[in-house]
């Protein structure tokens, strides 16, 4: 359909503060947060100060082209983790959304064989997500606007003047 979710830097201030909240009232303390790239990165950032840690990994994975439009699987992209990292760790995994749940699977599956205790966080989890997500902001089935991803990269505003 053509409805759509808006999510603004506003809101997500406060949608990463109530998640933090959720994760420290289930006394979840983690060693480490993942976020998966690039959308993961803005809660991942936001959970590391409310949450107190420092410790935080990137992990790159695209899977979406456009609205709608998606890669048969999601794929790792370079550099990847390094699994010594993530040895005996309990690791929190931030993402802006869960949707088909494909990559948060994905990124659950890699880290299983080695951490301790691996739970995940989404500002948005939808109905479909095969991945069940240990804490969520809100539940929403439309398309979702993230303030970080509305707008089209910038452009140059003019050529440097020649000298
Ligand atoms: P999934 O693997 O759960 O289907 O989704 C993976 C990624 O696709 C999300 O982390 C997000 O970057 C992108 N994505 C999925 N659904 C939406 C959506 O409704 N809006 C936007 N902007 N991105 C989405």
């Amino acid at each position: 359909s053509d409805e759509r979710e808006v999510l603004t830097y506003e809101l997500f201030g406060g949608a990463a503060r109530e998640l933090a909240q959720q994760v420290a009232d289930d006394g979840f303390e983690p060693d480490l947060i993942l976020s998966i790239a690039r959308g993961g990165l803005f809660l991942g950032g936001a959970l590391g100060y409310a949450l107190d840690v420092k410790n935080l990994f990137v992990m790159n994975v695209e899977f979406y082209t456009g609205v709608d439009e998606r890669l048969e699987l999601p794929v790792v992209l370079p550099p990847t983790l390094d699994a010594v990292d993530l040895t005996g760790a309990r690791v929190l995994v931030a993402d802006d959304v869960a949707d088909t749940g494909k990559t948060l699977e994905l990124v659950r599956d890699f880290c299983a064989g080695y951490v301790s205790d691996v739970r995940t966080a989404v500002v948005y989890e939808k109905s479909r997500s095969l991945v069940k997500c240990d804490y969520v902001w809100r539940r929403t089935d439309a398309w979702i606007d993230f303030p970080w991803s509305s707008q089209p990269p910038v452009r140059t505003r003019s050529a440097r003047p020649p000298h």
